[in-house]
């Protein structure tokens, strides 16, 4: 865990590309039966993954009085993908929203979620997430997470809803719950890869053999195969897929290897593939997001996804073309995403829109600094420069400012309908900083179907398959079609808790 720093895994991740893009998984076996297995370990909860959910999951089944609780990771390095994302929560009814006048409730929460994913969003596990969000904040904060002392205003979010790190990224969270895991005896086992479902006569999930030694780059196991028996309950929590190309070109074609990825090499699914063969229901695999804050100038998350995220509120996305807006810089992730798309040249290849943002406003931001630092983002003294630059014509440019300025000074957004609380009092001014826009692949909404106990589906029977749980991004149909920003660390920690403590029998 000590490689677990913001920085560390996305160096991993950038070595790891290659390996990811050519997708060298070897084909996972079928499970086996466990009559005459003679076990190597033995847990009461044995958890497959070390990001948000597997964490979460391991900290409530000690909480609940679980004696013998085990975390497998395949990585050297534990937080999954958790620890490079940008570490945004989201919940009703907090104590930031107390302090800030925001009034919310999880009604309203899953009215938002319920729009973003286009009618086909899970309610019942939305509503699920949302009423225990703010327990689930307080595991965090409980095992030492520290989050900045105001909230954010998210993209399709009515309300400012969001807590962010301190750090600015995942690891905020997944290092602390790490060290809650060490302190209360979880045993944590890296470079340990599942390879195979166990299961006793009865049908019922019982363990499984992984791989030791395990090198994800060379996808080669160096040490011996063991078995692993989980008494009351396995729970996967390997993510999702969006680095496994031939996994999601299968679902959506245009995700071809040159589009990019926010997330960690490991994200590859071949837990959630394993799941399928043994009966569990896929759910909405197609529905692969873009997130719309990512920078073509740099790999993966990186700065400027956190920047922009931040600043939207209160910043102007322009077309270069025609220098005027050409979205609701706060709307859902998928329409911003698709409107980006459309910005292309005369021949069609991608022409990255730009976000503009007051210098003043815009360096309140902690990611802001490292923007300007490591050349992804830009300062310009005056909008005649800036023009200039990006080859805008300056007139339109200029009428659009002004007529922005009109909408922060009256409250109404008379373009795109955006909404300015978070605009209030910041006017385009300059001097300005600017960063390019462009989607890269970030979540998969996709994955096996769970039941409000985070029990995984029977395709055939539709019951639970005895056993087995799954939480977080290796689950499918919470979301629907788009989901949210900062709707996923409460999901990964609320349905890791709600799988532990099903198991533990105190749901
Ligand atoms: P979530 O956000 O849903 O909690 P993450 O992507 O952050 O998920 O974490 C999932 C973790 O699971 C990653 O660290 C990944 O390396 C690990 N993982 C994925 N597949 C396997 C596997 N077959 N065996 C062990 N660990 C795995």
């Amino acid at each position: 865990m000590d490689e677990n720093s913001c920085n560390t895994p996305r160096r991993q991740f950038l070595k790891g590309l290659g390996a990811a893009g050519m997708a060298t998984l070897a084909a996972p076996t079928l499970a086996s039966t466990s009559t005459g297995e003679k076990w190597d370990e033995s847990y009461d909860i044995v958890i497959v993954g070390s990001g948000f959910a597997g964490l979460a999951a391991a900290v409530e089944a000690k909480r609940q009085g679980a004696a013998k609780v085990a975390i497998i990771e395949k990585m050297p390095f534990f937080g999954g993908n958790s620890a490079i994302n940008g570490g945004l929560y989201a919940a009703p009814i907090t104590p930031l929203q107390k302090k800030e006048g925001v009034t919310d409730s999880p009604d309203i929460m899953v009215a938002d979620q319920l729009k973003s994913g286009r009618g086909v969003a899970d309610e019942t596990l939305l509503r699920h997430v949302a009423e225990n969000a703010m327990e689930g904040l307080q595991l965090c904060m409980d095992a030492g997470a520290e989050f900045h002392p105001y909230l954010q205003q998210l993209g399709g979010h009515s309300v400012p809803r969001t807590y962010q790190t301190t750090v600015s990224c995942g690891a905020g969270i997944t290092q602390p719950l790490y060290k809650e895991c060490k302190k209360r005896g979880v045993s944590l086992a890296n470079r340990t890869k599942l390879i195979k479902f166990i299961h006793d006569d009865s049908g019922r999930v019982a363990g499984i053999e992984v791989a030791t030694g395990y090198y994800y780059q060379r996808d080669k196991a160096e040490g011996k195969p063991k078995t692993i028996r989980a008494k009351k309950g396995l729970i996967i929590a390997t993510g999702g897929f969006s680095q496994n190309v031939m996994l999601r070109m299968a679902q959506d074609p245009t995700l071809t290897p040159e589009v990019g990825s926010t997330n960690a090499a490991g994200a590859t699914g071949e837990a959630l593939l394993m799941m399928l063969r043994l009966g569990a229901i896929p759910v909405h695999m197609a529905h692969i997001q873009t997130g719309p804050w990512a920078s073509p100038d740099e790999g993966g998350f990186g700065y400027v996804s956190n920047y922009s995220i931040y600043n939207f509120p209160h910043s102007v996305a322009i077309e270069r073309k025609s220098g005027r807006r050409f979205m609701n810089e706060i709307a859902d992730r998928k329409t911003r995403a698709d409107a980006e798309l459309k910005n292309r040249d005369d021949q069609g290849n991608p022409d990255p829109p730009i976000l503009i943002t007051s210098y003043k406003h815009g360096i309140a931001h902690p990611s802001a600094k490292k923007v300007l630092k490591y050349g992804v983002g830009w300062k310009y003294d005056t909008l005649e420069s800036l023009a200039d630059e990006y080859k805008i014509p300056l007139d339109p440019l200029k009428k659009q400012l002004d007529e922005y300025n009109e909408y922060v000074k009256t409250g109404e957004d008379k373009q795109f309908g955006k909404s300015m609380d978070k605009a209030k009092g910041k006017y385009m001014e300059p001097p300005y900083i600017v960063v390019r826009l462009w989607p890269k692949v970030h979540y998969c909404q996709g994955g096996v179907m769970i039941n409000k106990s985070a029990q995984v589906l029977d395709s055939v029977t539709a019951q639970p398959i005895p056993g087995l749980y799954a939480a977080g991004e290796v689950t499918g149909g919470v979301h629907g079609v788009s989901r949210l920003g900062s709707c996923s660390i409460p999901e990964c920690i609320v349905m890791g808790m709600t799988a532990s403590r099903h198991i533990t029998g105190k749901a």
